[in-house]
Formats: C-alpha cells, structure tokens, sequence
C-alpha cells in the first residue's frame, strides 16, 4: 500500500520512509502530497455524520480531530521513529505539555533533570505544582541522583538529552529501567538529538516529544509538535485531551513538516558534519574558555554520546573570557551567524541563553546549570563551514 512503509514484504528503510511514508494521493495522482486546507468534512447523509461521531466508522470529522494533511505528517514520523502512535500539535510546548498532563493528576510525582528547554523547566517546577502534582528536579548526568529520587512510587521522568543549552547526556537505558521499576512513564524530549541521531524508544522509553519547529522543518518557517509513543497511551491518556483542548497541528504547518521530513537525513548529516568542524575550530581560539559539543573529546559524556546517539547533533555552546559584555560584542559583530533563540535552521544562529532561552531562571539556578554570563549557544548551519568559521573568528577579534 502506498505510504505505509513497507513495499511488499519488504520494510523501507529509514530514508525512504521519509521521502514516501503516509503519501496518499488523491484521484489526481499528484505528485506532492496534497494540503488539506480545511477545519470540517461534510456527510452526504445524516445518518453518517451519526455514525462517525458514534465512532462506528472511521473518518475525519473536524481538523481539531484529526485531517489528511496532518495524520500524513504523523504517519511519516511514526514510521521513522518505530512508534505506535504519533500525534502533531501546534508546537514543541504544546506536544511536552499535553504529553505530561495526558499521564498526570492531582497527587502525582514527576522526576526530571534540571537541565532543560526553559518553558519545559517553567511547566515542571510552576505549572505542574499549582494541581497538585509534586515536581523534583535531579542532576540528569548523576545517576545516583535518579536512583535516589525514583526510590519513591513515581507516575512521569521527563528528561532532555543533550541538554539545551549545556548539552548534557542523559543514560537513557538506565533512567528507562529506573523509571519503570518506580512504576512510571519515561518522556524524552528528543529535540536536539533529532529523530535521526537517537532513538530513544529502543532504550526502553515510553513517550518521545518533538518541536517540529526545529530540525524537522529546519527552515525556520513554521511551528508544530509531535507525541509519539504505545497505542494504550494513545487510546486511554493523549486522545481524550487532544481533542477536547484543542492543541491541534494545522494542516498548513503539518505540510511544511512533512516536506522537511524529506530532505531532513542529508540535513541533519550536514549540520552535524559542521558543527564537529566548528566546536574543533573554537576549541583552538584564544579567549575561548571552553567548548561543549558531545562529539568532542573534551565532552565529560563523550563515551555516552557516541553509545546513544549517531551523530553528536548541531547544536554546541562556547563559555568565552569577558562575561556578558563580551558574549554582546561578539554577537554584535557577526556578520553571517544570526543572533535569534531559534536552532536547527540552515541559518547559524547564536543565543546568550543567560540573557535570553534561561533568563527566567534565577541566577544561582543558572549558575548551577553552568550557563554563565560568557556562555553562548550555538545552532551550527548549512552555509559554508569555512564561511562560518570566518565569521566566528572575525567576531572573537573583535
Ligand atoms: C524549542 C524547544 C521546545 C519547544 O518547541 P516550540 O516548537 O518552540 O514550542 C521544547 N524543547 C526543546 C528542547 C526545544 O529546543
């Protein structure tokens, strides 16, 4: 069958999953997949519009619900990431948080690493509290933290590796078996490492959570989420409130991501490709403290990395001498590299998390997190890598 992922008896292999996964075309035969712009569907009878909504039959009733467009988009992710189930929201927030909230209630407890995506880090430590659900936060990298924390009954471990922006490495085998051994459900928010480098499912991971927004469209154009996970989750947790609260992908955005599925394998290969060429560059840069990328030796869980993921990502951050005022001038001073909080665009693109992604955060918390007035994050893009290089020294004098 057309878009299934399979040809024959034959299974696709990732790239053609990719390029062909969900593709079902109308009776126009159109080459690219088509765009469902509409919110409803009509009935020829009444009776039908009974019996879709009674669920008798199967078939799309309104786009909050579900829409061509879309469950292409999720049909193409499910079949990449080897899940059950793949539902697209609106945004990575939205994906995170109907994910956490489809598997908690009041009295609940949540485990998660402290390094993570600074809305994530808002939803766990002042959002979840205010219904009740107990929030508590380890070092991701320690294992001795996890095991300690998830001695107690725990219903959800949310975790980020690498992390965003100080690229920490979680074990994921290891986090998975302590988790479940509590009773609860992992959810990995597997934005940095992309769907290409790491898989988490098969490290014994419930749920995997995605922002679209980032390496899937990896344009910059548009923002979307995916929840990808066991059909059980599905059926008893995520649909329930998927529908009725309206986190709903649009079919527009579902489009853009479905077509940067296509090209994102050659992608990501080459964001990786520059960035290793990059983080080895400023590693040997005068003013240049330190450089975190987990494809460098220097990487305190380089050995992990190489274990858990297939590349070591786009994305690397640089701690450089001069404190704040310096991380500006030198901001300042690019001339290609955008200063934007966006990553995983073809664009370079450079943030000062301390002033910008984690400024919310107390400062001894950032501290803490090593995200220092000097650090600055960088998402490595497809212009020329000696462009970017040039640039980047060019800026360091400056
Ligand atoms: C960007 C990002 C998100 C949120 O995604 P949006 O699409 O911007 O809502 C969540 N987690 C991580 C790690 C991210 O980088």
């Amino acid at each position: 069958m057309a878009g299934s992922g399979h040809a024959g008896s034959r299974e696709w292999r990732p790239q053609t999953k990719l390029v062909r996964g969900g593709l079902d075309r109308t009776q126009h035969r159109e080459t690219a997949e088509a765009l469902y712009l509409t919110s409803g569907f009509v009935y020829d009878r009444a009776e039908d519009a009974e019996a879709a909504f009674k669920g008798d039959v199967q078939r799309y009733i309104y786009t909050r619900y579900g829409n061509p467009t879309v469950g292409a988009f999720e049909e193409r992710l499910r079949l990449l990431e080897g899940a059950e189930f793949c539902s697209a929201t609106s945004s990575g927030m939205s994906a995170v948080f109907t994910a956490l909230t489809a598997l908690l209630k009041a009295g609940d407890r949540v485990v998660a690493s402290r390094a993570l995506f600074g809305s994530c880090s808002y939803i766990i430590s002042d959002f979840l509290p205010r219904y009740g659900v107990e929030t508590v936060f380890v070092d991701g990298t320690d294992l001795a933290q996890w095991e300690k924390a998830l001695s107690k009954p725990t219903q959800c471990v949310f975790l980020e590796t690498p992390s965003n922006p100080t690229l920490e490495i979680i074990d994921l085998g290891r986090v998975a078996e302590l988790t479940h051994a509590a009773g609860g459900k992992l959810v990995v928010d597997n934005v940095l490492a992309t769907p290409m480098l790491q898989r988490p499912l098969e490290f014994g991971a419930d749920i995997v959570v995605y922002s679209a927004t980032k390496h899937i469209d990896g344009q910059g154009r548009a923002l979307a989420g995916a929840i990808l996970g066991p059909k059980s989750y599905y059926k008893d947790n995520l649909q329930p409130l998927l529908r009725h609260t309206g986190p709903a992908c649009s079919p527009f955005n579902a489009w853009i991501m479905l077509k940067g599925l296509e090209t994102m394998d050659i992608r990501v290969e080459r964001h990786c490709r520059n960035a290793q060429e990059v983080a080895e560059f400023l590693e040997k840069q005068p003013g240049v403290k330190r450089v975190i990328y987990p494809g460098l030796k220097s990487h305190p869980q380089y050995e992990l990395a190489k274990r858990q993921m297939k590349l070591p990502g786009s994305v690397l951050s640089f701690e450089i001498d001069g404190g704040k005022e310096r991380a500006f001038r030198i901001q300042n001073a690019f001339e290609i590299i955008d200063i934007s909080n966006n990553l995983g665009d073809t664009k370079s693109i450079v943030t000062h998390p301390a002033t910008t992604t984690h400024q919310r955060l107390p400062e001894e918390e950032r501290l803490r997190l090593g995200i220092t007035a000097g650090l600055l994050r960088l998402s490595v893009g497809l212009e020329d890598v000696e462009d970017i290089k040039d640039d980047l020294a060019a800026a360091l004098r400056a």
